[in-house]
């Protein structure tokens, strides 16, 4: 019989990573630590962090919509009358007629045949994609899409191909490359976002959609961060393209426009039904709260009756697109109200950020994995509700911080 002692002579702890990462440490002891800040106030325009008022350009509070007196009062409402949780899962106990009229709701709103409404928007990629995509299928991703759906391709047993960043050239030498090779003899799934969440800038989804029909690859969209900020109606990406018959399914999120918590995904009505019945994200995890689901109805009635929301976060976002680059800043391809602000090493970021945020500005320091290695950004996103002076200020001190840098001249 082995014993401790031998065991740990053999074998390395598997804690030992943990006990020498020293990558926030590190960050810590320079001053500059960025994440898990807490803030003390309610996550509007303007927050409370470390006691000081702050303007918030950080969030995904795209529509303004997380303090509105209607979105908090069916919160309210739905907590008075369902109680504060539904203990168990959608397949089970823990479908309220509530999450099926948001599930009718949605569908309508996006106009595909029907919708199904999962926990988060990571569990809607990680249950859908692992789900579809099996065995002798593959799935394609865009080499920046976001975690959940790299996530949720790793979970299929589908063989899992990455194209070049809105690369439609390269997304065709890929299916090229399956079919040839025989690497896949089953169907095939590309995912893509809509807008990707850390650049801003919108996928080309007009060639995509092209290619795919082409080559019978099967498309979906993730739409967190267009779903009530493109298309005329709000309903995203593929309405802004005017191709919301091509594209298979759209997926989006309630933890952004729609100011609450949860996700969903729209599609053909017997894929939906296949989904709700195997996807493991959706059957073994608690359902959204009362309180989520009917504050994500009272928000939509918002995005449906006011669309001058849309275009107020249109011109807030044109706004700052336009006074960065005028500045000089490099913020990429977006087209977007998320404006990404590239300045290159991990460090340098976090020390832009920490200026930003001593002048009273709150912004997200994005690093690899979630951006190329060398390529760290400041992630700032803005809300239908900033004001003018809120931008202006915004604008001020970006550009007198990026002079301090020498990010700009
Ligand atoms: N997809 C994208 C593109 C996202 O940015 C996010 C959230 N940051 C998600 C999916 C996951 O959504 P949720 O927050 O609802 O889990």
């Amino acid at each position: 019989m082995q014993t401790k002692d031998q065991a740990k002579a053999t074998y390395p702890d598997l804690f030992e990573k943990c006990f020498k990462y020293t990558d926030a440490k590190v960050v810590k002891e320079a001053g500059v630590y960025p994440y898990f800040r807490p803030i003390q106030s309610a996550p509007g325009n303007e927050v409370i962090v470390d006691g000081k008022k702050c303007i918030m350009v950080g969030s995904n509070n795209y529509l303004g919509l997380v303090n509105h007196p209607k979105v908090k009062e069916a919160a309210a409402e739905a907590v008075r009358k369902f109680g504060s949780g539904c203990t168990g899962s959608r397949f089970l106990n823990g479908t309220l007629d509530l999450h099926l009229e948001l599930e009718d709701r949605l569908a309508k709103f996006m106009k595909k045949d029907a919708a199904l409404v999962f926990s988060t928007g990571f569990q809607t990629n990680l249950g859908t994609i692992s789900t579809l995509v099996g065995k002798s299928d593959a799935v394609i991703i865009d080499r920046q899409d976001h975690a959940c759906i790299v996530d949720g391709a790793r979970l299929s047993y589908g063989k899992v191909y990455k194209f070049a960043h809105n690369d439609m050239n390269d997304y065709e030498r890929v299916i090229n490359h399956i079919r040839e090779n025989g690497n896949s003899r089953g169907g095939l799934l590309v995912v893509v976002d809509g807008v990707f969440s850390m650049e801003g800038d919108i996928i080309d989804l007009p060639r995509l959609v092209e290619i795919s029909e082409r080559y019978g690859v099967r498309v979906m969209v993730d739409d967190a961060h267009a779903v009530g900020v493109l298309g005329e109606t709000g309903a995203g990406t593929a309405e802004h393209f005017g191709l919301t018959d091509k594209v298979d399914l759209t997926m989006g999120t309630f933890s952004k426009s729609f100011a609450s918590l949860g996700g969903f995904v729209v599609g053909d009505k017997d894929v939906m039904e296949y989904v709700q019945h195997k996807a493991r994200a959706l059957i073994f995890s608690a359902s959204i709260p009362p309180a989520n689901a009917a504050s994500v109805l009272a928000a939509l009635d918002i995005i449906e009756s006011e669309p001058e929301r849309r275009e107020q976060l249109w011109k807030n976002a044109r706004r700052i697109q336009k006074d960065f680059r005028e500045l000089g800043f490099d913020i990429g391809n977006t087209a977007t109200p998320v404006v990404p602000i590239v300045v290159g090493a991990d460090m340098d970021a976090f020390v832009f950020w920490k200026a930003l945020f001593d002048n009273g500005i709150f912004t997200n320091p994005v690093i690899s994995p979630a951006v190329p290695p060398g390529q760290a950004m400041i992630r700032t996103s803005y809300t239908a509700t900033h004001t003018d002076e809120q931008l202006d200020r915004v604008v001020e001190v970006v550009a007198r911080v990026g002079r301090e840098k020498g990010l700009i001249d």
